[in-house]
């Protein structure tokens, strides 16, 4: 007992020492520890390192439902936007292939897609950038764990290898930019038959004729490249596609992609998904317009219902750090502090920030600022700019229309807009009754440009450009002092002059 006790006292001691030799020294084994090796932690871990901060960043992936895994880079470079905007690249050469011929290419008349060389070809891609964030990783000295990592104290992260090797780590700061993962309904019998976006970009075979459920940025995205490689794809719509955004450009990105060939099945939700003794899935929904029930088999669902943060495994509740309960997102500062002083959160796992990869990349570069003392700047969330990128691309920076007319009233606001026909699309005889743009300005003072909206070829790369002037707060008289680039779509946006108020027809004509 004696010695037990001696034991005990021992270890207090050493654990009173040590915690005390932190607090007066500041001595961690690292400046900071970052929990997640996605757009953002990598951004911060690597920024953070070059400003001489000791740094070790983990990133483990948990293997899909469907046992889909991948490399180091995060949901962005693995399972998001890159494979996504690849496969979209492939969609949009199937259309080029078909304009080709009008411009003098002899083609097959029927010239067909393979799945397994584009995804191959994808893949490969990825697994190139999965070994090259490794190569940076080491090159600018930051420790990189292929661990799973959980918040002991604010100070102290306890990781796991996949065999189950236990290390521990602490750090002056603690980062966590675990993002999210798909979510699944929860009251759909078999739905364990759907595969999501975390699988899509892996498969080896063709997924066939297609449901996806879901109707904002992946469902129509996804449903979008399927499409335009050739497969039968239908998005299953609760309620209105693309919520949140501007609706009449929804409704342009819709409608271009019925007439492309997509189908939807308009405020419909799924029931049941039944598997055949074919394999094939029997998929049962109710139309809630009619209250009608409808079946249909299908090779593949996908469910693009929405993303859940990765907070689960972190161990967040013990520590106290607070987050939203309807989301499961963190609650976090203008700073990314958490409510638990030196654990700092961003990305997609941050309550109300955007899920979007240049706004976790930023973010995190200036945490680690911060964090080094090198500069208090914030990141600003307004004003981000974002691309959706279906058949006919739509980017936006700003207010959507309704949304202006909300916090402006009717009478606040002025709409300049115009339909116009990208030249490319002349020789290909190509409809372009989508190609549309529109600028919200304040209708009072110098008519402070407040929405900007683009549907057409290259929307994000056209949209990029005018966002730098949405943020140093262009007003319509910039816009139109503003020399156009000839002959492109971008220029339509400086020389648009109809206002919708007017009700005059918008259709551009001529040069
Ligand atoms: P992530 O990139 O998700 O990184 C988090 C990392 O942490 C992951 O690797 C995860 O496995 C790891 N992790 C989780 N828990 C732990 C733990 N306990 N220990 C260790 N590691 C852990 N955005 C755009 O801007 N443009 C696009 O075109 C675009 N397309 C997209 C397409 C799809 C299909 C999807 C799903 C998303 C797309 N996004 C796009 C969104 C973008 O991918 C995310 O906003 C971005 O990746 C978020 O970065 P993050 O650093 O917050 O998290
Ligand atoms: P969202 O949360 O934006 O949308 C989910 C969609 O699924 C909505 O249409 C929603 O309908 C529908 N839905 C939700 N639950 C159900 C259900 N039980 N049954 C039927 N339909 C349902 O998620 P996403 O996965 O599309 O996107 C997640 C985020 O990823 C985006 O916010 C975006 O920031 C990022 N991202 C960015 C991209 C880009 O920059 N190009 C591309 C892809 C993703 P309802 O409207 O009725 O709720």
């Amino acid at each position: 007992m004696a010695a037990l006790w001696k034991g005990r006292r021992r270890w207090k001691t050493n654990s009173y020492f040590k915690v005390l030799a932190r607090s007066l020294t500041g001595k961690y084994d690292y400046d900071l520890v970052v929990i997640g090796g996605g757009s953002g932690g990598l951004a911060c871990s690597k920024e953070a390192a070059q400003l001489g901060q000791k740094v070790a960043v983990l990133d483990y992936v948990e293997p899909s439902a469907k046992g889909t895994k991948w490399g180091l880079g995060g949901t962005c470079v693995n399972v998001g936007c890159i494979p996504k905007k690849l496969m979209h690249q492939a969609a949009l050469l199937g259309t080029a292939v078909k304009d080709a011929k009008k411009y003098g290419w002899q083609i097959p008349e029927t010239p067909s897609h393979d799945w397994g060389t584009m995804a191959g070809a994808v893949q490969n891609y990825v697994k190139s950038l999965n070994w090259g964030h490794r190569v940076q990783l080491n090159d600018k000295k930051v420790k990189y764990l292929n661990m799973k990592g959980s918040l002991v104290d604010e100070h102290t992260v306890k990781a796991f290898t996949k065999a189950g090797k236990e290390t521990t780590l602490t750090a002056s700061n603690i980062v966590i930019a675990t993002g999210g993962r798909p979510k699944c309904p929860t009251n759909v019998p078999g739905v364990e038959h759907g595969i999501t976006s975390d699988d899509v970009f892996w498969l080896r075979n063709s997924p066939g004729k297609t449901l996806v459920v879901g109707a904002s940025y992946v469902g129509l995205e996804c449903a979008g490249f399927l499409t335009g490689i050739g497969l039968d794809a239908t998005i299953m719509v609760r309620s209105v596609a693309l919520r949140g955004f501007d609706q009449q450009m929804s409704g342009l990105v819709t409608d271009y992609m019925e007439a492309y060939g997509t189908k939807f099945a308009w405020k419909c939700v799924p029931r049941r998904i039944d598997k055949l003794p074919s394999g094939a899935l029997q998929v049962t929904w109710t139309d809630t317009q009619t209250d009608s029930q409808h079946q249909d088999t299908y090779d593949t669902v996908l469910w693009a219902v929405g993303r859940a943060p990765e907070t689960k495994a972190l161990g967040l509740d013990k520590l106290g750090v607070q987050l939203n309960k309807e989301t499961g997102k963190i609650i976090v500062g203008a700073d990314e502090s958490t409510s638990v002083p030196n654990i700092y959160a961003f990305g997609d796992i941050g309550e109300g920030r955007p899920e979007l990869t240049p706004t976790a990349i930023k973010a995190g570069w200036l945490l680690a600022r911060r964090l080094a003392s090198q500069s208090t700047q914030l990141m600003n969330y307004d004003n981000v700019p974002t691309t959706v990128f279906t058949p006919l691309e739509y980017a936006c920076v700003g207010l959507a229309e309704e949304e202006a007319e909300r916090r402006y009233g009717k009478d606040g606001i002025e709409v300049y807009h115009a339909f116009y026909k990208p030249l490319e699309f002349t020789v290909a005889e190509r409809d372009a009754s989508q190609c549309y743009l529109k600028v919200v300005c304040e209708s009072s003072g110098n008519q402070k440009i407040i929405g900007l909206h683009f549907t057409g070829p290259n929307a994000g790369e056209v949209t990029q450009g005018f966002a730098l002037g949405f943020q140093c707060g262009a007003t319509y008289s910039d816009l139109l002092n503003t020399v156009g680039i000839h002959p492109t779509c971008a220029e339509e946006m400086t020389k648009v002059h109809i206002t919708k108020r007017s009700g005059l027809d918008a259709t551009v004509t001529g040069c």
